[in-house]
């Protein structure tokens, strides 16, 4: 790798998932020395055991405390340490990896997410959900630890690859592009019918249930613009969205001189990794590189508030600001858990997000602590017990 400053010691959270998978595919076809500090996993000890034993952690850590003596065993002589339970899963984040991959799905993330940047390490982010929940905090976090957040999500990377953050005032707009997720086309009666199998297929790869329904309902694309405009400290009526189908334009960077910025790549979540991994270098792989002329053409359109309304939901939230985005995200994942568990219909997921944030309103609901983590906590509490009633009355009716 000769001359390239790359991260020696890393941690991978949520190594078991899509994102965590790729993340270690990517070290292995690059060839990359690290040396794994951490690896953690929720509840798939099998995987999480395999990958220790190919990987060499000084850590593995299991989040579900009932699967630690089956981790044990699947480590026995191997000499490789494992923990288990949220505590041990933030330790892990905190400890001496310069780079950690956070790559936890849901309001889970935030915790560790928020130890690894304190500890001053580059945090990889894949985790949106930590953003929405406490962004300028953990921003404010890194830059205080002398580390820093690198944007894993395609289109955060591929804003933070073309914005020259000196010149950030003169940028007019930026333009999140988005697959527009299964039902781009589908109606309002198929969308109403939807089973989680037909809402997890999504067209261009496969990811995480969780992040497959918010692709469905759109409000993948919600979590994303309030995430751009932490990251990105723009405000919400300058970041528009744009559905292009076949993602290969991952965003766009439009200056005040008429001038857009976009970056173009295969729909693959590595070359994403691989920039976070080498910022400012770029890591050499045998990547699966673009060919236009097979690609095209490209074709983009406006998405349908009608059909998605959680987008509107989401930018709702950021402008109400404070401690709504943590709300909504916490309602978000009851309702799209609830959804998976075939309690409600696709078209209620959106209905619970909105019923819960209109609730919360009315009750002053939301927390306002000084800590963080700890408002966080309380207001995603809170908005879950909220979302739950709401699901029920709807499974009820
Ligand atoms: P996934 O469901 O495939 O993997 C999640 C990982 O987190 C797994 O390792 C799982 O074991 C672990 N985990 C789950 N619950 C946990 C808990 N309570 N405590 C500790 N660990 C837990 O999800 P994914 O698709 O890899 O997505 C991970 C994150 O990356 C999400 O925030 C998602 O929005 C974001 N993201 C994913 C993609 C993608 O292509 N998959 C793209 C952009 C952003
Ligand atoms: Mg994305």
């Amino acid at each position: 790798m000769g001359t390239l400053n790359l991260p020696r010691k890393v941690s991978v959270l949520g190594s078991t998932g899509s994102i965590g998978v790729s993340t270690l595919d990517l070290f292995e076809q690059a060839g990359v020395e690290v040396e794994v500090v951490g690896l953690t996993a929720g509840r798939n000890v099998a995987r999480l055991a395999q990958q220790a034993l190919r990987w060499r952690p000084r850590l593995a850590v299991i989040q579900d405390e009932t699967k630690l003596t089956e981790l044990r065993e699947r480590l026995k002589g191997s000499g490789i340490a494992a923990a288990a339970g949220v505590q041990a899963v933030a330790d892990v984040a905190a400890a001496d990896a310069q780079w950690v991959m956070s790559a936890i799905v849901g309001f889970a993330g935030l915790a560790p997410t928020l130890a690894a940047a304190k500890a001053g390490a580059v945090v990889a982010l894949a985790n949106k959900e930590s953003l929405v929940c406490a962004g300028p905090s953990l921003l404010r976090t890194a830059k205080l630890a002398g580390g820093a957040v690198i944007p894993v999500d395609s289109e955060h990377s591929a804003i933070f690859q073309v914005l020259d953050p000196t010149i950030a005032a003169q940028v007019s707009k930026l333009i999140l592009t988005s697959s527009g997720g299964p039902f781009r086309d589908a109606s309002r009666e198929e969308m109403a019918a939807a089973t989680p199998e037909r809402a997890i297929a999504h067209p261009n790869f496969s990811m995480g249930a969780k992040i497959s329904v918010d692709s469905a309902t759109m409000m993948n694309k919600g979590l994303e613009v309030i995430e751009a405009a932490y990251l990105f400290a723009m405000p919400p009526e300058r970041i528009e969205v744009l559905v292009h189908p076949q993602q290969i334009i991952h965003s766009l960077v439009e200056y005040a001189d008429g001038s857009t910025l976009a970056q173009l790549g295969p729909p693959d979540m590595r070359p994403p990794i691989a920039c976070a991994f080498a910022w400012p270098d770029r890591l050499p792989w045998p990547a699966p590189k673009l060919d236009l002329v097979t690609a095209g053409p490209l074709t983009f359109q406006h998405p349908d508030p009608q059909k998605f309304p959680a987008l509107t939901i989401a930018k709702q939230a950021l402008a109400a600001g404070g401690a709504a985005p943590a709300a909504m995200n916490a309602a978000n994942e009851r309702a799209v858990s609830a959804f998976l568990d075939r309690r409600i219909g696709f078209l209620d997921i959106p209905n619970v997000v909105a019923e819960t944030l209109e609730r919360m309103d009315r009750a002053d609901d939301f927390s306002t602590l000084n800590d963080a983590l700890e408002s966080a906590r309380q207001t995603d509490a809170a908005a879950r017990r909220v979302a739950d009633e709401v699901v029920h009355g709807l499974a009820a009716a």
